[in-house]
């Protein structure tokens, strides 16, 4: 199941309501990325550069880091933030048909014009990846994370230039893939702009245990 949509759609939001709810076993490319910097690996070094623009990390760099973490994942995985590419959907397929799997997308319908209010008061758990935001999903001590108690960061990524950028990037390389799953009959839609209790319950409805998702 690959969850597909703008930057601050709520697509981590739901992953980790489904991973805590639903023992979901979900895979951010973002949060791969950013422990790869964390650690400063090769390929943290690599991305860092196009991650801090706002710009796609390349293709072949996330097909590198990718290609095993698929192989591995157990059947049901959800895939959050990849593919971001036609070229990336496209592998994916090949990979998944090798193991007789297929994805299916749903996809987080918002206007683009929302998204700016969403990055900007985003709040994450640089340990965890939970994220927070100051209004409309506040953390029950600013700056503190429910959970281990530990600080709560701003991502750098999150501010009106790079988001601005980041969207441009969302239009250009990853809206294609809309009309890639629709057109194989693999896309399900979903309203974005509700609040995060109804988007959990609509992609409830999606997914069902009939669902054929990889
Ligand atoms: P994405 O993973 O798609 O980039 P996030 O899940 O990180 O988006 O959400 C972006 C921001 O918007 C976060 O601060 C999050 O708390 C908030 N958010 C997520 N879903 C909703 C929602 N349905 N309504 C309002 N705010 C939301
Ligand atoms: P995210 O956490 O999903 O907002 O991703 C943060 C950044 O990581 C993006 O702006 C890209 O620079 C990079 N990134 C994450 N996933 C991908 C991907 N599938 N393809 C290319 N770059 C990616």
């Amino acid at each position: 199941m690959i969850f597909l949509g703008p930057p601050g759609a709520g697509k981590g939001t739901q992953a980790q309501i489904l991973e805590r709810e639903h023992g979901v076993h979900a895979i951010s490319t973002g949060d791969l990325l950013r422990r790869n910097r964390a650690e400063g690996t090769a390929l943290g070094r690599a991305a860092e550069g196009y991650m801090d623009r706002g710009e796609l990390v390349p293709d072949a760099l996330i097909l590198a880091m990718m290609e095993p973490v698929v192989r591995a994942a157990p059947a049901g995985v959800l895939l959050d933030g990849f593919p971001r590419t036609v070229a990336q959907a496209e592998a994916l397929d090949a990979l998944l048909a090798q193991c007789e799997r297929r994805a299916v997308a749903i996809l987080f319908e918002i206007d683009l014009g929302l998204l700016e209010a969403r990055l900007v008061g985003r709040w994450t758990n640089p340990r965890t990846g939970r994220v927070y935001h100051d209004v409309f999903a506040p953390p029950r001590v600013a700056g503190i994370d429910d959970d281990d108690g530990g600080p709560l960061i701003q991502r750098e990524d999150d501010e009106p230039e790079t988001i601005r950028k980041r969207l441009r990037v969302y239009r250009e390389a990853t809206a294609p893939l809309v009309t890639y799953y629709d057109r194989a009959g693999r896309l399900q839609r979903l309203d974005a702009t509700a609040n995060v209790e109804s988007v959990t319950h609509t992609i409830e409805g999606l997914v069902g245990p009939e669902s054929n998702a990889a």
